[in-house]
């Protein structure tokens, strides 16, 4: 098998899992994985449950569409996210519940959306900001978010969900599960006092996960 083929059937079997675990609902979320030089994209208007390998979206990485069915209409938020991080082989743009939910509060600090409280996300993810509600799939909401990302590895996005990056596609889909997993833990523990990391515990994981 072809390293194409190979990194398609991931993204099918991968992005089927997240349905089926209920990280995804409808036709909600789209996922993106570089090869070479350019992008395969979930195609637009499909469910992460039930796209297949052959459909799967090429685009270039200024967003040409080369091959497959049309991109997802949010493609200009993984773009943005490539061109800034060369180290960034996957994208994964989910509206799971509790990161979304997390993305409506009032009260979520734009710098730091998603405070420390166990070192696993810190140690994959890192701090993540929140970039204020534009329009789906708008070029003000992927400009935002690109502005953000070389910083970043993710992103919260105001009343709609996240999007976060991956060395490979396996590393990005985990990523996602670990922030969706912390957005959990902060909605458990609200209206709790809460332990979080101190600056010297946090200077130690980045120091883990820069090593
Ligand atoms: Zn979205």
């Amino acid at each position: 098998m072809s390293k194409e083929a190979a990194l398609r059937a991931e993204m099918v079997s991968l992005s089927g899992s997240l349905f089926e675990r209920g990280y995804v609902h409808g036709t909600a979320g789209n996922v993106s994985a570089r090869i070479g030089d350019t992008i395969l994209m979930s195609p637009t208007r499909s469910s992460l449950g039930r796209f297949s390998a052959e459909t799967l979206s090429l685009v270039t990485l200024e967003g040409a569409h080369i091959g497959g069915a049309p991109p997802t209409k949010e493609a200009g938020l993984h773009l943005g996210i490539y061109r800034e991080r060369p180290d960034a082989g996957a994208v994964v743009h989910l509206h799971a519940t509790f990161s979304t939910a997390l993305s409506c509060l009032a009260d979520t600090d734009p710098e730091d959306a998603m405070p420390p409280i166990t070192p696993y996300l810190l140690m994959r993810v890192g701090r993540v900001p929140l970039v204020p509600y534009h329009l789906p799939g708008s070029d003000a909401l992927a400009e935002a978010v690109r502005a953000k990302a070389r910083d970043h590895r993710a992103v919260l996005m105001a009343n709609h969900g996240f999007v976060v990056a991956g060395r490979t596609f396996s590393d990005a889909v985990a990523n996602a599960e670990e922030f969706e997993e912390n957005a959990k833990l902060l909605f458990i523990l609200r209206g709790c006092k809460i332990n979080v990391l101190g600056a010297g515990d946090i200077a130690a994981l980045h120091m883990m996960r820069e090593g």
